[in-house]
């Protein structure tokens, strides 16, 4: 049988294709082309191919996947070479994965040719990267087509703290942007939509998230757009404008948490910092003023190296203050299993409560991992209601094994 491949197109600029695109496209009998490929792309193909749309823009209607799988099928069994091209990537929200499966599953082998995603192009045209150091640890990219059971879940989404990519987004907008606030992002959030990346139609509208939907709007953005969620939009400078001198800080929240954390031997930086992000919900590592442990772990790498990324004091705790503060609170949960390990009826919230003097407020959250953590609240801070309450039964704490 005949080669086919699966090939992604990019985002839309022709110079955007991979070379490796470029030479299956020129050879290939038969090209299946998505809607979403800008067509300047197929003078690339060969002058025998044959170029087949399948895509539903264009008021035609979509061809099932299923019948795009059966023509592969047809054009590779007379012995043609099949080049179906998808926009982006092929394997990033493009259903490659799937005509990849079907395709297998009739014993055809399919070579796959990566692409350059929309979610990556399109806020690199305004000088926004996607991740950046000091700004994000990383990036997610997420539908935002989904509704009712597929509807990705934002609580969780925003608590990441990571920039969000969001593909199939603009047409629910309003509701993204509703559910993201509420789930406590800050309105002041930097935000970008950017409609027909790359190409000479390209438009977007920089505004911070509580403003993005109605300036969306007004400036009558449409599909196929990317949103992009998050600090890195604060890079932002659209072609033509020079690139930011200065990058506009976000004002630094005050400093109204302290944490104290419980974990056992040999977990890294990386799950500290996921176990305090999940304690924290919707607030930032911003606003820890102090880390606290038992003394005798203070010295843990993991922890240090955590406490030093983020600015974060680090306090030691004595197993004498530890008790003295459980004695002084009645009300803290204790564990003789935890005793047992560690010689202190609780590591994490006398932990929390030693770590800023003063503070009475108390929010905890297991995280797993062989890490406990407790967020401790300063009188007078704005911030203590939205804190999660759903400490989890001591049984759990299998901190410090
Ligand atoms: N496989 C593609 C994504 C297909 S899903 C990729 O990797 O890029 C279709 C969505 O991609 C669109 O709704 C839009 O969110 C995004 N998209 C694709 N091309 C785009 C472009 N040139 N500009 C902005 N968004 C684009």
């Amino acid at each position: 049988m005949s080669r086919a491949w699966l090939i992604g197109a990019g985002p839309g600029d022709p110079e955007l294709m991979t070379v490796k695109a470029m030479r299956a496209l020129a050879v290939a009998d038969v090209v299946l082309v998505d809607d979403l490929v800008n067509p300047e792309i197929l003078r690339m193909a060969g002058p025998q191919a044959q170029i087949v749309h399948v895509g539903k823009r264009g008021g035609h209607a979509s061809t099932p996947q299923r019948e795009i799988v059966a023509l592969m099928l047809m054009h590779l069994r007379a012995g043609r070479s099949v080049a179906r091209l998808k926009g982006g990537d092929p394997f990033v929200f493009g259903r490659g994965g799937e005509e990849l499966q079907a395709l297998q599953a009739q014993g055809v082998p399919v070579e796959i040719v990566n692409g350059i995603t929309a979610g990556i192009a399109a806020p690199t045209t305004l000088g926004i990267p996607v991740t950046h150091r000091g700004l994000t640890q990383g990036a997610i990219f997420v539908t935002g087509h989904g509704a009712g059971d597929d509807e990705p879940d934002w609580r969780a989404l925003a608590a990441t703290g990571l920039t969000l990519v969001v593909y199939m987004g603009i047409r629910r907008l309003e509701d993204i942007a509703a559910q993201l606030l509420q789930a406590g992002m800050s309105p002041h959030t930097p935000c970008a939509a950017i409609e027909s990346a790359t190409l000479s139609t390209q438009r977007q509208v920089i505004a911070p998230l509580s403003t993005l939907p109605a300036e969306v709007r007004a400036a009558a953005i449409g599909s196929p757009s990317i949103i992009v969620i998050g600090d890195v939009v604060s890079l932002a400078h659209p072609p033509g404008t020079a690139a930011p001198t200065h990058v506009p800080e976000r004002p630094a929240p005050p400093r109204m948490l302290s944490v104290g954390i419980g974990f056992r031997q040999g977990v890294t930086a990386d799950q500290i910092e996921a176990a305090v992000r999940a304690a924290l919900g919707p607030h930032s590592l911003a606003e820890v003023a102090a880390m606290a442990t038992l003394d005798r772990k203070a010295d843990d790498p993991a922890l240090v190296r955590f406490c030093e990324r983020h600015a974060i004091a680090l306090v030691r705790c004595a197993p004498a203050q530890i008790e003295a503060c459980l004695a002084a609170h009645p009300r803290l949960p204790r564990s003789d299993t935890v005793y047992a390990h560690t010689g202190v009826h609780a590591v994490c919230e006398p932990c929390a409560l030693l770590a800023s003097p003063g503070s009475t407020s108390l929010a905890q959250k297991y995280a797993g991992d062989g890490i406990t953590v407790a967020i401790a609240v300063m009188p007078g801070a704005a911030t203590k209601d939205n804190l999660q309450h759903d400490a989890q039964p001591e049984s759990r704490n299998d901190e410090d094994r």
